[in-house]
């Protein structure tokens, strides 16, 4: 079975667009791979971050996981900082990647554009897509499951892994080993069981995001029933009555039928603008919109609660994860540190 790596920051309340880009599909696909499922703690602290938070956060990302129906029998869930192999890793992928590479990164652009004050821009935002590399190649992964906004830092993954192949490579070609990295592939993404990029609620030009300042930008899946009415409610709307599909002008209403199909089977798109065009536009669509995430939701929210009313259980999971993960990444990153010539330790 091929590898999956993926993982989500602990950077606050998983929504909408982290479930339907990335963990529903995950869920779907659990069987068919070899599933690691990481909380990415050292990414949260590329930006500024609220160290009374962040134990919590990574704790409540993992619970979530379980909560949206991953299955620790059959995948492996731990936390990035307890497998030190990442951080380490990272700096030795950091000392070849150039940095033309990463100033062409559009999340940095739009990350360093939101954060006001020019002190709290860090190195670490600018190398994030480095340590992304570093998480993947460490287990050698062939398929990385992310939203669309991920494509980019993938490539670069990619591009770093053939890097080091290339640079570091021969005296393993000449012992006739496998290379110390595998290219890695985002995984064919499968429009039955997501949407590659969520939009915000507010703004159809700019996606969903755990960081953006307004709550009521996104969906979160925690939000009780009321809370998801009401953000559908007044959520940004166009003055166009008919509701259709991937019209350019229209990124609200593309996206909010983008939601509402892959929230109920997945049918054709011309026949849900068909049943919306006899219903009647905006005001039928919203409370339509609004009940079909209020039940997706609830049976989340309830298993969350009991995830979380067995914490003994959630760490032993995520104790369990790191072991595991610990053994193939201590030992990619020893092949790493030989081929780029290293003094072993003895
Ligand atoms: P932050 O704002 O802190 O970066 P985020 O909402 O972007 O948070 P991440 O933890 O960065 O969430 O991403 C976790 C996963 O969710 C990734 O696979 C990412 O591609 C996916 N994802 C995030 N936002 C969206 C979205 N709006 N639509 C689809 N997928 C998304
Ligand atoms: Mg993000």
């Amino acid at each position: 079975r091929q590898r999956v790596f993926s993982g989500v920051q602990p950077t606050g309340a998983l929504h909408l667009g982290n479930y339907l880009g990335a963990i529903r599909q995950w869920v779907t696909h659990q069987d068919l791979f070899e599933n690691w499922f990481c909380v990415v703690d050292l990414h949260a602290i590329t930006v500024p971050h609220d160290a009374q938070r962040l134990a919590e956060d990574t704790m409540n990302t993992a619970a979530m996981y379980l909560a949206c129906g991953i299955d620790p029998r059959r995948c492996k869930i731990f936390v990035q900082s307890h497998v030190p192999a990442h951080a380490e890793m990272a700096w030795l992928l950091n000392c070849l990647t150039p940095m033309s590479w990463l100033e062409k990164m559009t999340q940095f652009k739009d990350k360093r554009a939101k954060l006001e004050d020019a002190q709290s821009i860090y190195v670490g935002l600018f190398t994030y897509p480095v340590l992304m590399a570093a998480d993947i190649l460490l287990y050698r992964a062939e398929r990385v499951p992310v939203g669309e906004d991920q494509r980019q830092h993938l490539e670069l993954a990619r591009d770093v892994a053939r890097s080091f192949n290339h640079l570091y490579g021969k005296r393993i070609k000449r012992q006739r080993q496998p290379p110390v990295f595998r290219e890695p592939e985002a995984l064919a993404w499968d429009e039955s069981s997501g949407v590659a990029r969520v939009m915000s609620l507010t703004d159809g030009t700019s996606k969903m995001s755990k960081s953006a300042a307004s709550d009521m930008s996104r969906i979160n899946l925690l939000d009780d029933a009321d809370t998801v009415r009401s953000k559908i409610k007044r959520c940004k709307t166009d003055a166009g009555r008919e509701l259709v599909f991937d019209d350019p002008d229209r990124p609200e209403c593309t996206n909010l039928l983008n939601v509402y199909r892959a929230l109920t089977g997945s049918r054709p798109k011309a026949e849900i603008e068909d049943v919306l065009r006899q219903s009647g536009g905006w005001a039928a669509f919203k409370p339509l919109l609004a009940e079909a995430i209020v039940t997706e939701l609830a049976p989340i929210q309830r298993r969350y609660r009991e995830v979380l009313a067995d914490r003994g259980e959630l760490q032993r999971i995520l104790r369990d994860g790191a072991e595991a993960a610990a053994e193939i990444a201590n030992e990619t990153l020893r092949r790493a540190r030989g081929a780029m010539g290293f003094m072993e330790r003895v």
